[in-house]
């Protein structure tokens, strides 16, 4: 089974080198991890697909695709929205004033980035960073449920709505699903304030901070 998923996965990517729009179909999704049977090798297999992926709309207009950073296995991964500016044009992701913020609210719970595994929902920077469509997340969550099945995560940090609503699977707005943990197949999972938000609206802070302090806890079980 596994060599037809390869087999057919190397034609689509030959299809997609000739000029090919594969346009994919989204079944309904019932659990997040089980979208996509095959795991890659390594993340660097994956980093190549994503590079040169075409599933959705945005890679006509992306620098280039972001597909994430960090150590692997990983025990905390951290997830995002989808590339902003300064993303697209360095290729990492949560560079800039959101980043700078993230890597203090890391710091206030003792992690450094550099002990993580940090993504965003969907790799290419959406046009004037509008929020991601719902096909647009579809055709990246593959990439994401492989990342947190090679990351190995003990907890996930969900940044913002769309990261919380797309690996909870769920329509809740942030403001009811942050505040306590849920769970990815085993995996605690915390969705937060992106720092985005955070720069913006300065008062959400004290509950970004009360979430924090949730995951560190979970970390020290
Ligand atoms: S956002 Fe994801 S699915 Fe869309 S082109 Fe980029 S890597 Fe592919």
């Amino acid at each position: 089974m596994l060599d037809f998923i390869r087999l057919l996965r190397s034609y689509l990517g030959y299809l997609e080198a000739l000029g090919v729009e594969v346009v994919p179909a989204y079944p309904e999704i019932k659990n997040f991890l089980d979208l996509d049977p095959l795991v890659p090798e390594t993340l660097e297999d994956l980093e190549k697909e994503v590079k040169r992926c075409r599933r959705c709309a945005l890679h006509r207009t992306r620098t280039q695709a972001v597909t994430g950073e960090g150590p692997c296995p990983a025990e905390v991964m951290l997830v995002g929205e989808a590339p902003g500016r300064e993303e697209d044009l360095e290729g990492r992701p949560f560079v800039g004033a959101a980043g700078k913020l993230l890597d203090k609210m890391l710091a206030a719970i003792g992690l450094k980035r550099e002990e993580l595994y940090i993504t965003n929902v969907v790799k290419c920077r959406p046009p004037g960073n509008r929020t991601p469509e719902r096909e647009e997340i579809e055709a990246c969550r593959p990439y994401l449920a492989r990342q947190v099945r090679l990351v190995k995560p003990r907890a996930i940090l969900a940044l913002g709505s769309v990261a919380a609503r797309s690996l909870l699977l769920s329509d809740e707005p942030l403001s009811r699903l942050r505040g306590r943990a849920h769970e990815l197949e085993g995996i605690p999972v915390v969705p937060t304030y992106h720092p985005a938000y955070l720069l913006r609206n300065p008062a959400a802070k004290r509950a970004a901070w009360e979430d924090l302090k949730l995951f560190k806890s979970l970390l020290e079980r």
